[in-house]
């Protein structure tokens, strides 16, 4: 599948793309003050959610049509384009009459691919673009298979936004950002165009900027950013909305780092990583092939596997090694833990190949 670079009117989008307005549409007041505060810094793009999709029943689920009412003003009065979220093809046809000028899938609706088909064949050949949010699990097919579906239904111009992933321990993130999954899309998609939402990721306002600011360093192309006239009045998300001049406070304060032209120095770093990994390699499949060694050994003289108490010896010393080298504990008990399961794999792989020709011969 080929993606092409986001562009609004026909034009490639420069770093960062600010896509900024509140949670929810509440009310044409809200929403004006908001989008002309936002208009004086210079954003272009107004987000607001008409349809709210709540966790649980019975919070504010969005003012519907209505909304979509006031985005109109929005774009008219304030020459700013305007985005919501739709998720069926009902809102997608609302959505369009109501001449909204880009749409989003959600992190439910990406989950969902009866919807996203049903949302791609309703946007069709509208020419509309459609940011996809990533689906709430961490499943990277998932959130590409919506983009191949909105492609084969004709529309071609679209990004991602990254919003984190749902986890059932809650820690200092609404949403674990789990940065190593955008990293590996870019690696595999590298002309698609990914935005990020700290308000998603963060859940709380003293967020939005360090992780804005780590998403321009990983390279992101812009950010989806609630922002509220009056956050802490706001019916939805109150806690990571901020106001327009807080927002313009964090645009200032973000560093964009040059992505083109690597320096002689970063050239010869990178190659001594690429050796590295290259001895890292050769000494992982020596390791392994000690451990098949191991397991034909354990096979012919009938010893198990498996041994428990070898194993939490060689973790203990191997992770009292690694402090004293100033590696990570929990990193090098990952490293280690993995490494120990493929030995095993292997082992039984060459236990049950060989007990199958002994058998059979
Ligand atoms: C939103 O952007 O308001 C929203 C509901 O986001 P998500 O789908 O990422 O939860
Ligand atoms: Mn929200």
């Amino acid at each position: 599948m080929e993606i092409k670079p986001f562009q609004i009117d026909g034009k490639h989008i420069s770093r960062p793309f600010i896509i900024a307005g509140p949670c929810s549409a509440e009310n044409e007041e809200q929403m004006l003050s908001t989008a002309r505060l936002l208009v004086e810094q210079g954003i272009k793009i107004f987000r607001a959610g008409i349809w709210k999709p709540r966790t649980k029943p019975g919070g504010f689920e969005g003012v519907g049509l209505e909304g979509l009412e006031w985005l109109r003003v929005v774009k008219y009065e304030t020459g700013l384009k305007t985005a919501t979220e739709v998720a069926n093809a009902r809102h997608v046809e609302e959505a369009l009459k109501a001449e909204v000028d880009i749409l989003w899938i959600g992190a439910r609706t990406t989950a969902n691919p009866f919807a996203v088909q049903e949302i791609a064949e309703a946007v069709g050949g509208s020419g509309v673009p459609v940011l996809v949010k990533n689906p709430v699990n961490p499943d990277i097919e998932l959130w590409i298979g919506a983009a191949e579906r909105l492609i084969s239904c004709g529309t071609e111009n679209i990004a991602f936004v990254h919003r984190g992933f749902g986890a059932y321990e809650k820690g200092l993130f609404r949403n674990q950002p789990q940065w190593h999954i955008p990293i590996e899309l870019k690696r595999r998609l590298p002309s698609l165009t990914i935005l990020c939402d700290p308000s998603h990721i963060g859940g709380r306002r003293d967020l939005i900027y360090p992780i804005s600011q780590q998403a321009m360093d990983l390279g992101f192309d812009g950010l989806m950013v609630e922002t509220h006239i009056n956050p802490n009045e706001a019916l939805s998300d109150k806690e990571q909305q901020i106001t327009p001049e807080l927002l313009e406070r964090i645009i200032k304060l973000l560093v964009i780092r040059d992505k083109s032209e690597p320096s002689e120095y970063l050239a010869d770093l990178r190659r001594e990583i690429d050796e590295l990994d290259d001895r890292l390699l050769n000494l992982l499949s020596k390791r392994m092939s000690v451990s098949r060694e191991i397991g034909k050994y354990k096979m012919e003289h009938n010893i198990q596997v498996l041994q428990p108490l070898r194993y939490d010896k060689m973790v203990t010393s191997r992770i009292a090694q690694a402090l004293g080298l100033e590696l990570d504990e929990e990193f090098v008990k990952q490293i280690l833990e993995s490494i120990h399961e493929e030995s095993v794999r292997q082992q039984f792989e060459i236990i049950n190949k060989l007990g199958l020709s002994q058998k059979l011969n």
